[in-house]
């Protein structure tokens, strides 16, 4: 299967921009839907955390205690290596299996971390950046979210540069200022390139 890696900064349009494929009949693999789902009850991460961190880190309902572990690994880096340990091959195996069922030419494969998370870059054919300023990005995530400027600030602090992030790319869509049907017209472009390279 032919796979596009679509990852931009936190407001950059990434859901946005994914959005505008699947309804071209786009299949979209999201990763942060299948980190959320291997941590649900009956989760298929969940035995593996018990056994590593203690039942103690599984709510009641057999999902992830999120708050609990989110103050254990912001306090403790082995902490979170050792979840990482667990969630990140699980992910990239739900990740491939439904690469493998996916129905269509191309599929596109929704990855916040892509440039951070080093291996990602070998996994997929095509790399699409969506790029925004960081004013965009902080103005969207506080209408967006409500967080406070400076909560912005230290969530971007931990996510790649746009150098570095424009430096992996070999499409970029520039969101900024970007009236809907315009974003609609180069996802449009962005499709034909695809299938074209999909079925070349
Ligand atoms: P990401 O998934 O990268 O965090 P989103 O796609 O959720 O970003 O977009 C962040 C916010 O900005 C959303 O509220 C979205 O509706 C808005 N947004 C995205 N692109 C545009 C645009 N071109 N014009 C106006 N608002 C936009």
């Amino acid at each position: 299967m032919f796979v596009v890696g679509l990852t931009g900064g936190i407001g950059s349009g990434k859901s946005t921009v994914a959005n505008l494929f699947a309804i071209r009949g786009v299949t979209l693999v999201d990763t942060d839907v299948i980190a959320h789902r291997i941590t649900a009850p009956q989760g298929i991460a969940m035995p593996h955390i018990a056994a590593e961190f203690g039942e103690e880190f599984v709510a009641a309902d057999g999902s992830l205690d999120r708050a609990r572990m989110r103050s254990l690994v912001f306090s403790d880096e082995t902490a979170l290596k050792r979840l990482e340990a667990i969630t990140h091959p699980l992910i990239r195996a739900e990740t491939e299996r439904e690469q493998r069922e996916a129905q269509g030419p191309y599929v596109i494969v929704v990855v916040p971390l892509l440039v951070e998370s080093g291996t990602w870059k070998d996994r997929v054919n095509r790399v699409l950046i969506v790029d925004c300023t960081v004013e965009t990005q902080i103005a969207r995530v506080i209408n967006r979210n409500g967080f406070s400027r400076d909560e912005v600030l230290a969530i971007i602090a931990r996510q790649a540069t746009r150098e570095a992030r424009l430096a992996a790319a070999t499409e970029v869509i520039f969101n900024e200022n970007m009236p809907f049907e315009e974003l609609e017209a180069q996802v449009a472009a962005m499709h034909e390139l695809y299938l074209s390279l999909a079925q070349g």
